[in-house]
């Protein structure tokens, strides 16, 4: 692997860094002290730092080189812990009972602040750089928030970039595509008002439950018959509750469930069908339905310039062979699409090798691989010393 020396040099530090960001992991918008520490950090390396971005948002700016100096480049971290019980036994153990860096974004923040440290102490670019580690990644939008605080008139960038690492990516692998990568999410609730009674009079009742069983059935058909079948799709009813007991039809059933899909087209698509499946039904079976849709992370789209810098600075380090350039997308979904909506931008996937029994994203004994530091910092190094080269 072409990691540059320094980089191999400031990795024991960067090690420590990592386990004391994993010791104290905080959840959405409570990244207080995450916040006060990266401050700390960049501050040290004397770079401008604005805290308080979408609350426990950071920014911090280098700008180096004469020509153009205008030119900027945006490099997100993440940096939310999940609501996880820790069960590993290392010393830098979650001392923040209930709560885990079990996603690796102490491993994401580490190596951005390493890349900081790198390039605050080598010319080795010209141009401006902002740092932006956002809170909030695992389910709040944090990134959408950073973005309605003002982020992207405050600090102007050409471009945008993140990465994730991914355990099940053999270590020293990375892995991306262009155009959509992950999934747009949303949710819908719906309230089905029947008439509840006794259960051997149902002549007498609307009953709420026959309605959400027709309702559930008929959603199936919204891929299977009403999606283009090359286009992905899905529709997952996941939470049903209604009824307490053996011989009473209940007054009300609730539905809760969530959608994926990759092309906005398909998304209007999906709502609609739902809104008319349950109104159809309730005006089949006699019931009253309360519907709620609503509309949570934006697909994650790679633009294609930008990718192909992603995968150029990654082939620098592995070499092209270990550069996966045609990931298939996956359904799951990713904060870092709100900002990839408004700028353009790659996000990529670096290979963190085989997790150990328990050990996988989100779960209780996952921990980040500090071999991929290195790997990481050498990527946005490269990604910013091609996108901002000297003399330009
Ligand atoms: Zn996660
Ligand atoms: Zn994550």
């Amino acid at each position: 692997m072409n990691i540059k020396k320094e980089i191999e040099t400031m990795v024991p530090k960067l090690v420590e860094c990592r386990h004391e960001l994993h010791s104290w992991p905080e959840t959405a918008f409570e990244e207080h002290r995450t916040s006060d520490f990266i401050t700390k950090e960049l501050k040290s390396l004397g770079l401008e730092v604005e805290q308080g971005i979408a609350g426990t948002g950071v920014v911090a700016t280098l700008t180096k080189g004469e020509g153009k100096r205008e030119k900027a480049i945006g490099l997100r971290a993440d940096m939310d812990g999940l609501d996880i019980h820790e069960e590993n036994s290392f010393d830098y153990k979650s001392t923040n009972e209930g709560k885990m860096h079990a996603c690796g974004h102490d491993g994401h923040m580490t190596m951005l602040l390493g890349a900081a440290e790198y390039l605050s102490r080598n010319d080795t670019f010209s141009g401006t750089i902002h740092f932006i580690f956002q809170p909030a990644e695992e389910n709040e939008g944090g990134g959408n928030e950073m973005i309605k605080d003002g982020l992207f008139e405050k600090y102007p960038v050409e471009a945008v970039f993140g990465l994730h690492s991914f355990p099940i990516l053999p270590l020293g692998y990375f892995a991306t595509r262009k155009g959509p990568m992950m999934a747009a999410f949303d949710i819908f609730d719906i309230k089905i008002n029947g008439t509840g009674g006794h259960a051997a009079m149902p002549h007498l009742t609307r009953d709420p439950i026959v309605a959400a069983s027709y309702m559930i059935n008929q959603f199936q058909s919204i891929v299977s018959r009403n999606s283009d079948p090359v286009e992905s799709a899905v529709v997952s009813v996941t939470d049903i509750h209604g009824g307490t007991t053996y011989n009473v039809i209940p007054e009300t059933v609730n539905l809760r469930g969530t959608t994926r899909h990759f092309q906005p087209h398909i998304q209007d698509m999906v709502e609609q069908r739902l809104k008319e499946i349950t109104d159809g039904v309730a005006s089949s079976t006699g019931v009253n339905t309360e519907f709620k849709y609503e509309r949570r992370y934006p697909a994650t789209v790679n633009s294609s310039n930008e990718t192909d810098e992603a995968i150029k600075a990654a082939s620098m380090i592995t070499g092209a062979e270990k550069v996966l350039t045609d990931l298939p997308p996956v359904m799951g979904s990713e904060d870092f699409a709100f900002m990839l909506k408004e700028k353009p931008g790659a996000y990529i996937a670096l290979g963190a090798g085989d997790p150990k029994p328990g050990g996988m994203m989100h779960q209780s004994k996952f921990d980040f691989n500090d071999e991929v530091i290195p790997i990481g910092v050498s990527y946005w190094t490269n990604l910013i010393e091609n996108l901002l080269p000297l003399g330009s």
